[in-house]
């Protein structure tokens, strides 16, 4: 009977019974239950039982704006009421869209053009794939097929996403890359760079593209896909000299420069876009997550000029197309998003004060740490290596589970922060406080300490 058990145990077993859940192993979750989140303000989660939790995550990367914003909860209701949905197929648009790109375009830096609107990022790269091919059949150089990514990239969970990503263990379930997309080394300077400074190392793998290209033949190489900064497959922010030197290979043998700012779009760096903060500019942009602040599913690939005029100028049909594409709701979400982010400074103050402020906290509290040999981060996002020796940078054989168990003392803690392979992250909502970041970092404090 229902009325006998509490909410917590009844939507765990209902979980139980019902869901295959993301990146974990079911059974073992069956046995210990989820927490049943309940309830979102600001940087705060509560759960089921009542627990308060400082979200260092932003949910998963994508609550940019914080939880329970008045003004997008309203924008999606009036949005319902006048046109609940409409698409973009066979001459139709509608205002939402519409809206949402006009102010998208001003955001974005002037190369941009273009948007193919998608549900997620998974989508948004999965739609990437079939419009680079279609970019390059369009200008007479169909033999430009094949697409680079890197070892442990992330760019999503569907086929043609996780194909693009470097997830090893992704690829082994499900016989994947599919064909036409290779990967080469992660600028991962701690744990790969050995005798190298940052910055040799950084152009060492930056040419492990032009070795791959020149291998491949230019005129069979595509694209080159990257996140500005990894996330997912280990939160590594590049040497300085990385991304130059890929912008310069990609020019030189007419590579597209495609960007997956899924977590880097939307302010998180301190700049709207993660690649103006590294100093390049892609010729594509993958986005989600921040763009509608997780309130709505949505996603799109944004194309620069010269593949958008391309692809208009040579006419015909892209055999393309989502049925939610540009949905009405989620435009209008986007639209509040994005208004708010702007006219309330938020991607200003991510850059020049609760930004900096987080970075400096972390490094006075971590820098002398002795389980801690890295501190990486710009922005509202941030990296701890987990390390035995700070000195030779030896990391710890079985790095995963501490800094899964670190993420557990977390909870415990009352802040939610992640574990990447030997890293905990950090990624709180833009709207964070300085007070805020105080406990976020202290809370992260005695969980790095508990985990020693
Ligand atoms: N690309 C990057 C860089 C991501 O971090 C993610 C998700 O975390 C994705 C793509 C996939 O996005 P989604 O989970 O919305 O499909």
């Amino acid at each position: 009977n229902s009325k006998d058990i509490s909410d917590t145990q009844r939507y765990q077993a209902i979980d139980a019974a019902h869901h295959i859940n993301a990146f974990l192993d079911q059974k073992a979750l069956n046995q210990e239950g989820p927490r049943v989140m309940v309830k979102g303000r600001g940087v705060h989660l509560w759960d089921s039982d009542g627990k308060q939790y400082l979200d260092g995550m932003s949910g998963l990367w994508c609550t940019n704006i914080g939880y329970g914003r008045q003004d997008l909860i309203k924008a999606a209701a009036n949005q319902m009421d006048e046109l609940s949905y409409y698409n973009l197929f066979f001459h139709t648009t509608h205002p939402a869209v519409n809206e949402l790109s006009e102010r998208l375009f001003e955001l974005l830096p002037g190369q941009f053009s273009h948007v193919i609107y998608t549900n997620s990022g998974s989508e948004s790269n999965e739609v990437l794939i079939r419009t680079v091919r279609r970019y390059w059949d369009v200008v007479g150089k169909p033999s430009k097929k094949i697409f680079i990514g890197r070892h442990n990239g992330y760019h999503g969970s569907t086929v043609g996403s996780a194909s693009l990503g470097g997830m090893k263990f992704m690829h082994e379930m499900g016989d994947l890359p599919i064909p036409g997309v290779v990967h080469i080394g992660e600028p991962y300077w701690y744990a790969h760079g050995g005798e190298l400074s940052p910055a040799e190392f950084g152009l060492q793998c930056a040419r492990e593209l032009e070795t791959k290209i020149l291998e491949l033949g230019a005129d069979n190489v595509a694209a080159f896909v990257a996140e500005p900064f990894q996330g997912a497959g280990g939160m590594i922010f590049p040497p300085e000299s990385y991304w130059p030197e890929i912008q310069r290979i990609c020019r030189q043998y007419d590579v597209l420069l495609c960007a997956d700012e899924v977590i880097g779009g939307f302010g998180r760096t301190g700049e709207w876009f993660a690649h103006q903060h590294f100093g390049f500019e892609p010729d594509t942009i993958s986005i989600a997550k921040g763009l509608t602040s997780g309130y709505v599913p949505m996603g799109g690939l944004v194309l620069s000029r010269r593949i958008g005029a391309a692809l208009v100028e040579h006419g015909g049909v892209f055999a393309h197309g989502l049925t939610y594409s540009g949905h009405p709701v989620a435009a209008a979400v986007a639209l509040a998003n994005l208004d708010a982010l702007d006219k309330e400074g938020i991607v200003e103050q991510t850059r020049n004060d609760t930004g900096p402020y987080l970075q400096k906290s972390l490094r006075e509290v971590f820098g002398q740490h002795p389980l801690i040999g890295e501190i990486q981060g710009t922005g509202l996002v941030a990296a701890l290596q987990f390390c035995e020796n700070k000195e030779s940078r030896k990391r710890f054989e079985n790095e995963s589970d501490l800094t899964w168990a670190c993420r557990t003392h977390g909870f415990d803690e009352g802040v939610i922060i992640r574990s990447t392979l030997g890293r905990m992250v950090m990624a709180p909502a833009l709207v964070i406080t300085r007070a805020e970041i105080d406990q976020l970092v202290e809370k992260t404090r005695r969980a790095v300490d508990r985990t020693a």
